[in-house]
């Protein structure tokens, strides 16, 4: 039997930033670090990268299937960006959190505005900040990836993104990877703590009056 005391309910942790911020590389070292918590894989119609692996990064669907799981209610949450669709699956976060696992999600400012409609208490939300604008554009140049025109296109998005910094509950500026980090565990750590988060402690006052009337009464 778990104890009541540390029994808890799962929390869902929310990382968004603008492009280029440096949220995979937190992502990816929290997962690594925090072994308590796991990320909700997304389903996307974007074409899986060299270096993604299919259900482990995303579950790679197309955009036939999108619309299924979008009509049939099995998406939490979703969005478009830049022209791809991206979703949260529900089950996997339902069974998560009802079995007191933590959950990560890296979604959009879109997404996080449709899961705060939803389930606001269970919910942490970090807006994690690149120290500048000209720090961002240098770091989205390093991509090699990125064309001109799909830089200019991130960079408005990103924009538009930081309009939306005060739906947050906390705001990282990640001018150095380390700290940045160091935050970022200590928000899980506090958020682990807050009371909200140990629905049984109820349950555990009254077991003891229990107790005590009958150790009353006897
Ligand atoms: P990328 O294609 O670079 O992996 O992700 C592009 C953007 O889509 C990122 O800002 C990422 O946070 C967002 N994203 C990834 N999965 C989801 C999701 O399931 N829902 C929403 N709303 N956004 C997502």
């Amino acid at each position: 039997m778990t104890d009541p005391i540390t029994a808890r309910r799962g929390l869902m942790l929310v990382l968004t930033s603008p492009s280029g911020a440096g949220k995979s590389t937190l992502t990816r070292e929290l997962l690594k670090t925090e072994t308590e918590i796991a990320l909700s894989v997304s389903v996307t119609t974007r074409p899986r990268r060299q270096d993604e692996i299919d259900h482990v990064h995303y579950h790679f669907i197309d955009k036939s299937r999108f619309g299924q799981m979008r009509d049939a209610g099995e998406l939490l949450e979703w969005a478009e960006v830049h022209g791809n669709f991206y979703g949260t699956p529900r089950q996997a976060v339902e069974d998560a959190l009802s079995a007191g696992k933590d959950v990560l999600f890296d979604i959009d400012v879109a997404g996080v505005r449709q899961l705060s409609e939803l389930v606001r208490e269970d919910m942490a939300t970090v807006f994690l900040l690149p120290p500048s604008v000209a720090e961002q554009i240098s770091r989205l140049k390093r991509r090699a990836t990125d064309e001109d025109k799909a830089i200019l296109r991130r960079l408005t998005t990103a924009r538009d993104e930081i309009a939306h910094w005060r739906d947050f509950d906390y705001i990282l500026v990640n001018d150095d990877l380390e700290r940045a980090f160091s935050s970022l565990r200590a928000i899980l750590a506090a958020e682990r703590l807050k009371q909200n988060r140990r629905p049984k402690i109820e349950a555990l006052i009254a077991e003891l009056d229990r107790d005590l009337e009958k150790v009353l009464a006897a």
